[in-house]
């Protein structure tokens, strides 16, 4: 009885913690063009394509968040929510999925995002349990797909094993804005789940890959940070090459991670380090990832 109601105790203040967060929240639209929008709140950055008849909607943040979400997105449109397309599988991505799932809602995933939605997974050490099924995707697809949202083209590319394996690209392609996921933090360094098969060198040749789809004029929304453009996406190659050539110099050298000077690899980019991936944590990933 005394574990019960100490579990409990933990249980609602963990909860209540976790309520007043999101309770300070608030969503924030960017409108990049006539027809798309970025919603910034806590998480993922959502990316909105606004089309004659529908509204598609990219990364769903968490689930208590939803109802601010909605209302964010009906400020913007009256139309009814009918796609959404997940960029992966983690939980500030999909969280609120189930919320905004109705009749006629669509969720486009690629496969192993399925998959994990469907699936108990580990996330840095955490066991994340299944979502509900009303949160997991309704079409899957395998390399690519291309969505006809009230006529204009949204081009859906996956890139394999980079943040996770199941990360996909979204391209708004008559508006030339593009949807990275997780594969661009803009001016920080990456998470990369390796748990979830993500990879050091996927990731970077998922940069690549997203700089052969950009020109000059491509609005970015980067999984986390703010709005972006080609520049900042070669900012962020340069430091990604930078670090890893470093990493695989030194591991000529040790196999040992504590004889690696986390100074020398991300020495220029300290202020890359800021927040959940600091210095160490990236040094650790590159060394795990590279091994
Ligand atoms: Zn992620």
């Amino acid at each position: 009885m005394k574990f019960v109601c100490i579990a409990l105790i933990v249980f609602f203040s963990t909860y209540s913690q976790a309520q007043s967060r999101f309770d300070k929240v608030q969503i924030t639209p960017h409108q990049i063009t006539d027809h798309t929008y970025m919603l910034e709140g806590s998480g993922g950055n959502i990316g909105l394509y606004i089309g004659q008849n529908e509204v598609l909607i990219i990364d769903s943040q968490f689930a208590p968040l939803s109802d601010k979400i909605k209302a964010a997105i009906q400020r913007i449109s009256d139309k009814p929510l009918k796609w959404l397309v997940n960029t992966h599988w983690h939980g500030d991505h999909t969280g609120g999925n189930a919320n905004l799932s109705t009749e006629g809602l669509t969720i486009v995933g690629h496969k192993n995002v399925l998959h994990r939605l469907s699936h108990e997974n580990k996330r840095m050490g955490q066991t994340v349990p299944p979502a509900p099924e009303a949160a997991r995707t309704d079409v899957a697809f395998n390399d690519e797909l291309t969505l006809n949202v009230s006529g204009y083209n949204v081009m859906i590319q996956h890139v394999e094993n980079a943040h996770t394996d199941g990360d996909a690209f979204v391209l708004f392609v008559d508006d030339n804005v593009l949807h990275m996921g997780d594969c661009f933090f803009k001016g920080r360094f990456p998470f990369i789940d390796l748990s979830s098969n993500g990879s050091v060198e996927g990731y970077l040749k998922a940069v690549e890959v997203a700089m052969m789809m950009v020109n000059d004029e491509t609005v970015i929304i980067p999984g986390h940070g703010a709005l972006a453009g080609k520049k900042d996406l070669m900012d962020y190659h340069t430091m990604l090459t930078t670090v890893i050539e470093r990493m695989k110099e030194a591991m000529k050298t040790t196999d040992i991670l504590s004889d690696i000077s986390t100074e020398e690899i991300v020495k220029g980019y300290e202020e890359w380090g800021r927040g959940f991936i600091n210095s160490k944590r990236m040094v650790e990933t590159l060394f795990k990832g590279l091994e």
